[in-house]
């Protein structure tokens, strides 16, 4: 049966959506309604602007009633949420308990969907968690080393993001490579303005670069990456900053941009290399270092490798990087690994996530 299944994707200040047809997975249609509640933009609030989606939905298809499901992403599903589930009340409040867990992102979901119940209340509604993917991963693996009861109070624990992506690549190789999914042992490299790694085991995530908060791993755009946590305490006491400028400088003015000073962007980056800036040359080279760092540790706990993936913005347009990775592994593993470039459509694994959920509840 043929369905069409529109996926939201709700930011802060933005919705990207994308239309697709099902069983065969082709785009339909995508667009993208910016500036919400932004001052001057006639889009108020998020129900204006998933209003505005629906439009240019109907525009397409002629009718809203040919929406068979929609399915959205939502960052953070917290420990409960192993896989994608279809929406419901303790759906909801579920969300809305994991928005301490996730403040920037959790809360613009949740209007996303709480939008679309409004105007298609008789329409199923899936949600795709990024942290899904990573639940598979080892207690002793996502455990900090810190009091236990401060996991047990606060759920202080690993979860991950990026997790649709690598799901998404991870299958994309294995399909590529003509091999089942639960016999290769895989690393993803998720290179964008966030960056992550995940180490996939014969089809389960058994780690992954980012930790509680998508802080935590690579050096990013504007992210810090791993730093020591005493820095922190560093910033605070003895440079006197306040928890709002700390949080400021590790999430938006560190990563490339803070060690570059000249921008987060990866193209611009590699144009102040090629012109001799000394400042975006170690940034490009500590950029490179912790990516190589992160597959040497993740080869020895998947016990092998058979193919190291490459996504996003940056991971999609650099061969450079992805050479040098491969030299590396073919110096060092035999057989070597293959090293392939996968571009990441996390919407198209939402979709077809969201698809086989809601096909069950359409016969
Ligand atoms: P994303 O978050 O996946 O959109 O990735 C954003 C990052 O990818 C930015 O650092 C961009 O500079 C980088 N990027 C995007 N396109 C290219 C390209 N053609 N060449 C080099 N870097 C790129």
């Amino acid at each position: 049966m043929n369905a069409q299944i529109l996926v939201i994707n709700a930011g802060s200040s933005s919705v990207k959506y994308k239309l697709f047809n099902f069983p065969s997975g082709s785009l339909i249609l995508k667009g993208l309604v910016e500036r919400i509640g932004e001052k001057g933009s006639s889009v108020k609030n998020h129900l204006q602007a998933i209003e505005k989606v629906l439009g240019s939905v109907k525009e397409k298809i002629g009718s809203l009633d040919k929406i068979s499901g929609i399915g959205h992403r939502v960052v953070h599903g917290g420990e409960k949420f192993r896989e994608p589930v279809i929406i419901d009340s303790s759906v909801i409040k579920e969300i809305r308990r994991n928005i301490k867990l996730a403040p920037l992102h959790n809360p613009a979901n949740l209007e996303g969907i709480l939008a679309c119940r409004k105007i298609l209340p008789n329409v199923k509604q899936a949600a795709v968690f990024d942290t899904a993917f990573h639940q598979t991963i080892p207690e002793y693996a996502y455990m900090y080393a810190i009091p236990w009861d401060y996991y047990r109070k606060y759920k202080i624990r690993k979860y991950g993001f990026h997790g649709t992506s690598h799901n998404y690549v991870a299958h994309k190789a294995a399909e590529i490579l003509g091999r089942p999914f639960n016999k290769l042992k895989i690393i993803t490299v998720h290179l964008g303005n966030g960056c992550s790694m995940a180490a996939i085991n014969r089809g389960r995530c058994i780690d992954t670069s980012m930790g509680f908060t998508p802080l935590q791993g690579l050096i990013m755009g504007t992210r810090c990456g791993d730093i020591d946590p005493a820095i922190v305490l560093f910033m605070a006491k003895e440079c006197g900053l306040s928890w709002d400028e700390i949080d400021k400088i590790l999430n938006k003015k560190s990563g490339l941009l803070g060690i570059s000073r000249i921008s987060n962007d990866f193209r611009e980056i590699l144009s102040q290399v090629n012109k001799g800036n000394k400042y975006a040359k170690l940034a490009l080279d500590m950029f490179a270092y912790s990516v190589k760092k992160y597959i040497g540790a993740y080869i020895l706990i998947l016990g092998g490798l058979d193919a190291c993936i490459f996504t996003a913005g940056i991971g999609e347009h650099n061969s450079w990087l992805v050479n040098k990775i491969r030299k590396d592994l073919n110096r060092i593993l035999k057989p070597a690994p293959k090293v392939l470039i996968i571009p990441t459509d996390e919407e198209k694994m939402i979709a077809s996530l969201s698809y086989k959920l809601i096909k069950k509840r359409l016969n």
